[in-house]
């Protein structure tokens, strides 16, 4: 199970200690929000815990509260940014096949665009 610790690679991480300039929307004691810095979306934010863990799912088994707590900014993040009302998605993107890149666990906010209604 993984412990918390932050990691010295980890680009989140780096963020997370302000080693990396990232435009942060929103803080808390245990959770950082920023603008991905390539968006997807008109509103394209990424919400992490400040503890590393891999992935949601790991999050979720190591420190439950924080999985809820990424979840619960993800909707402050919604709210600030006006995209509450129309609709937006959270993503996770779990493991390298499924496209995950940085391995801190991480949601994608992601709407503002009407085209954002896809398959799922
Ligand atoms: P993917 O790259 O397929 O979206 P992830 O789900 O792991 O995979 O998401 C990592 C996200 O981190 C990407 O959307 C990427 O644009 C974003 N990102 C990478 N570097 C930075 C950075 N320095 N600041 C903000 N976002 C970043």
């Amino acid at each position: 199970m993984s412990d918390g610790t932050p990691v010295p690679d980890c680009l989140f991480c780096k963020i997370i200690a302000r080693e990396i300039p990232a435009e942060v929307v929103r803080e808390t004691e245990t959770t950082l929000a920023f603008r991905d810095i390539h968006p997807q979306a008109p509103t394209h934010v990424l919400v992490v815990p400040k503890a590393h863990h891999p992935n949601a799912a790991a999050l979720a088994v190591a420190a439950p509260d924080q999985a809820a707590a990424i979840l619960a900014e993800a909707g402050e993040v919604a709210a600030q940014e006006k995209i509450a009302e129309s609709g937006y998605r959270l993503i996770f993107n779990t493991g390298a096949g499924a496209g995950q890149t940085v391995f801190h666990a991480h949601v994608h906010v992601l709407g503002g665009d009407g085209s954002l209604h896809g398959t799922l």
